[in-house]
């Protein structure tokens, strides 16, 4: 299979669903964008704590995110 090509005009926001602060805009979601999502639900106390290693879909439930171009 071909690689993904890079799709630089391609950006996700990624806010938190429960304070809805500024988005966390990433290029892509992969790996270290998880890790920030992940810190930042952490630090957000509002759900009950994430686990030692939370699964995606754990993660992806309290988030939104939104497909943007970079403008
Ligand atoms: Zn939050």
């Amino acid at each position: 299979m071909q690689p993904m090509p890079d799709t630089p005009n391609r950006l996700f926001e990624v806010s938190c669903k429960s304070c809805l602060r500024t988005p966390i805009t990433v290029a892509r979601l992969c790996d270290p964008d998880i890790a920030l999502v992940t810190d930042h639900l952490r630090a957000c106390s509002a759900y009950e704590p994430l686990g030692e290693e939370p699964m995606l879909g754990a993660i992806m439930a309290r988030v939104q995110v939104t497909r943007v171009a970079r403008g």
